[in-house]
């Protein structure tokens, strides 16, 4: 006779159960309900179990995401809550902490020019730039950043997590950067989105990182094409609240390497996270990179937060329950702004000299703009690019002394005008007239041609 093994029914270790509900809503036989005790362990509270009508189906095992907070009756015996304190020891509260010290700048010697892809250049930089710590989700196009540092790093006494979701990736940069840690993440589109509430903590607390998001087709998950599809949400949309930080747009592998080490210096220096933007052609083109001459070693920053006594006044957090006392730290976050506004702005000017027609684009697109500028030149047309490096703040400064001569202006993109709406709106804060304004979009993973940017200007009335 087959004999049929006994399903196990549940125990729940109160320990471990959030109270988040999922297993009541599995259970088809009602044996699950919301308990109204708290733990004093957790400060949660956990489910009870009546087993009375419980098949032993085991969807509410399926439905819990802690790992031990529903086990399978038996394990009770061996089932045994580890103390963290026997685990890895007592917290040292005492044990000696590191005292401030700044960066140093390390020489480096000559080396061979590397062939490397975008994304690979970024964690170069990233690397030199003095990170350890990267913290990631996978999304293509930008995984290969996170792969070669899922490598590296392990070798150079670092750190790297693949995290479960770019919820906890961005929540674990605010812990590293809280204590003062170079930290960043790859990542893309749909997953940006993701990390925004956690971005906007992080500017609200004031802590430093760097985010590289490699750009890719929208809206939702889109496609893995290439898009300037975020610059809109990078300058305008980091999370709720009064939220910025410099944005950098790098348009070769070479800048995917310099940006990304500027980035950890801008971080530090503003207190305030830095956000890289590529496009996903961008992340994949390999181009000829050289390495600086100079690395970082990171320092300690005085405001770093550590697990002992003597930082408890470093505590950071992004919560303010005092209006008034919000009111300000808005103000002094405003403050802030205006100092990057005004000693950030940085752009890429290229045969702007007697420019008539001055295209305007940035990433991939910008290249395919200046290889229509060569060919336009050769037809005796006066046409410059202008490129944005910090798409917030927009380098209005440096476009404004352009103007004088321009008759018309290009916005060249891989968006729906996202890039020309943060130039109207520099424009108009500056109060800046502008000259007649025309484009040359495409989206949906598709990048401009370099014949559609010569069609158009060749059909401007300023050139007929
Ligand atoms: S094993 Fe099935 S019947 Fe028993 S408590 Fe879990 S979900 Fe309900
Ligand atoms: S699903 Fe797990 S964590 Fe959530 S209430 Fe049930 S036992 Fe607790």
């Amino acid at each position: 006779m087959t004999r049929v093994a006994e399903r196990p029914k549940p125990f729940v270790v109160p320990e471990y159960c959030k109270g988040c509900g999922r297993c009541i809503t599995s259970c088809t036989k009602a044996c699950i309900t919301m308990g109204t005790e708290i733990n004093p362990e957790t400060g949660l509270i956990p489910i009870v179990l009546d087993l009375s009508q419980c098949n032993g189906c085991g969807l509410c095992f399926d439905a819990c995401p802690e790992p031990y907070g529903l086990r399978p009756q038996g394990e009770e015996a061996a089932f045994e809550l580890l103390d963290p304190s026997t685990v890895l020891g007592p917290r040292p509260f005492d044990a000696p902490q590191p005292e401030p010290r700044p960066d140093t700048s390390v020489p480096l010697p000559e080396r061979e020019p590397l062939i490397v892809k975008g994304t690979y250049a970024a964690a170069v930089g990233a690397v030199l730039a003095g990170c350890r710590h990267v913290f990631g989700y996978p999304i293509t196009p930008s995984t290969e950043g996170a792969e070669l540092m899922a490598r590296v790093l392990p070798e150079l006494d670092g750190v790297f997590i693949q995290a479960v979701s770019e919820v906890a990736t961005v929540n674990m940069m605010y812990g590293a950067g809280g204590a003062g840690k170079r930290c960043m993440t790859f990542t893309s589109s749909p997953g940006f989105s993701l990390m925004l509430e956690g971005i906007s903590y992080m500017i609200g607390a004031e802590v430093p990182a760097v985010f590289v998001n490699v750009m890719r087709g929208g809206p939702g998950l889109g496609n893995i094409g290439p898009e300037q599809a975020d610059i809109k949400l990078v300058c305008r949309g980091l999370g709720h609240g009064n939220t910025h930080a410099i944005v950098l747009a790098p348009a070769t592998p070479q800048e995917m390497l310099d940006i990304a080490m500027l980035s950890f210096e801008l971080a530090f220096k503003y207190r305030n996270p830095v956000v890289v933007v590529g496009d996903g052609y961008l992340g994949q083109m390999t181009g000829k990179v050289r390495l600086p001459r100079r690395m970082v070693e990171p320092g300690i920053p005085e405001w770093a937060v550590f697990g002992d006594h003597s930082h408890r006044g470093n505590l950071i957090c992004s919560l303010n329950l005092s209006e008034l006392g919000l009111e300000q730290h808005n103000v002094h976050l405003n403050e802030k702004y205006e100092r990057m506004t005004a000693e950030e702005q940085r752009a890429d000017l290229y045969r702007c000299d007697d420019a008539e027609i001055l295209l305007v684009a940035c990433n991939t697109p910008a290249q395919l703009a200046k290889g229509a500028i060569k060919e336009l030149r050769d037809k005796g047309l006066k046409v410059g690019l202008f490129r944005p490096i910090t798409l917030w703040p927009f380098p209005i400064e440096a476009l404004r002394t352009l103007l004088d001569r321009v008759k018309r202006l290009v916005v060249v993109e891989a968006s729906s005008g996202q890039l020309e709406d943060e130039l109207r709106l520099a424009l108009s804060h500056a109060d800046v007239l502008p000259p007649p304004l025309s484009h040359v979009r495409r989206m949906g993973g598709i990048l401009p041609s370099q014949d559609e940017i010569i069609e158009h200007v060749l059909g401007l009335e300023e050139v007929r």
